[in-house]
C-alpha cells in the first residue's frame, strides 16, 4: 500500500460537481504536483485532503489509516495558501509559534522548535519582524515555517509562489524543494504553471474539469501526452 491512497473522491457544491472519481497514490517522501488550468478543481481537491471541504464520496487513506472524516487537526497535514494567511499583529516567531501554543506545548520547547524551523526556511534575523515589514517571499517562508513547525506527515502547497515576482518565485521554489528533500516530506504542490511542475515534480497529476486526465513523470507527461488537451497544456504540440 502507498503512503497516501485516494479512491473515488467526489465533491459537489449544490449542482456543481467540482471533481469526480479522483484516484491517486503518493509514496512517502514523494513530491507530486497537481497541475491544471484555473477553475479545474485543484484548490477544492487540496482543501478536501486537508479536511477543510468535506467530500461527497470516496476515501482518503494516509499511512494505512482512513482519514476521510477526520477533522483538519487530526490529519497531521500542513498547508500553505497562495496568499500569506499570516496574523498581521504577530511577529514572525509568534506566527510560527501559534500552532504549537494551541497544542499546549511548553514555552521552552516552543522556542527550540520555532528556532529550528526559522533556520530551515532561512529567516534568521527576522524573528521580531511583523508581516508588513517582510517581502512577499519572506512572508511565504513564514507561512511555510508555520506549516512545518507542527511536523506534518503531508505538506500541501496551493500555488504558494503565484503572488511573487518571477525572480523570487524561482528562488523560493528551489528552496521549497530543497527543504522537502531534506525532510523527506510527502508533498502535494498545486500550480497552473507547467514549467514549475516540470522542474519540481517527481510526478505530475494533470487535472482538467474535475478529472485527473494523466499521471506520470514530467518526462512521460511531456513526451507521451495521453490526449490533445495534455499536449496543448504542456506546450508539446509537435
Ligand atoms: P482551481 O483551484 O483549479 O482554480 P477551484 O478548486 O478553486 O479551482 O474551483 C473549482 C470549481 O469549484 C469552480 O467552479 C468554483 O466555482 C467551485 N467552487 C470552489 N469553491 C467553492 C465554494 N466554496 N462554493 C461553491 N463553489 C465553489
Ligand atoms: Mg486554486
Amino acid at each position: 500500500m502507498s503512503y497516501v491512497n485516494v479512491t473515488q473522491l467526489t465533491k459537489r457544491f449544490g449542482d456543481n460537481t467540482v471533481f469526480n472519481d479522483i484516484h491517486f497514490t503518493v509514496e512517502q517522501g514523494e513530491f507530486v504536483t497537481l497541475l491544471g488550468p484555473s477553475g479545474c478543481g485543484k484548490s477544492t481537491l487540496l482543501r478536501s485532503l486537508a479536511g477543510l471541504n468535506p467530500v461527497d464520496g470516496g476515501e482518503i487513506w494516509v499511512n494505512g489509516e482512513n482519514i476521510t472524516h477526520h477533522s483538519p487537526q487530526q490529519r497531521g497535514i500542513g498547508m500553505v495558501f497562495q496568499s500569506y494567511a499570516l496574523f498581521p499583529n504577530m511577529t514572525t516567531a509568534e506566527n510560527i509559534a501559534f500552532g504549537l501554543k494551541m497544542k499546549g506545548m511548553g514555552q521552552q520547547e516552543i522556542q527550540t522548535q520555532v528556532q529550528q524551523v526559522i533556520e530551515l526556511v532561512a529567516l534568521k534575523g527576522k524573528e521580531k519582524h511583523y508581516p508588513h515589514q517582510l517581502s512577499g517571499g519572506q512572508r511565504q517562508r513564514v507561512a511555510l515555517a508555520r506549516a512545518l513547525v507542527v511536523k506534518p506527515r503531508i505538506l500541501l502547497l496551493d500555488e504558494p509562489l503565484s503572488a511573487l515576482d518571477a525572480k523570487i518565485r524561482k528562488h523560493l521554489r528551489q528552496q521549497i524543494r530543497d527543504i522537502q528533500t531534506e525532510l523527506n516530506l510527502t508533498t502535494i504542490f498545486v500550480t497552473h504553471d507547467q514549467e514549475e511542475a516540470m522542474i519540481l515534480s517527481d510526478r505530475i497529476f494533470l487535472m482538467n474539469q474535475g478529472k485527473i486526465v494523466q499521471q506520470g513523470s514530467p518526462e512521460q507527461i511531456y513526451t507521451q501526452p495521453a490526449n490533445e488537451f495534455v499536449a496543448q497544456f504542456m506546450g508539446n504540440t509537435n
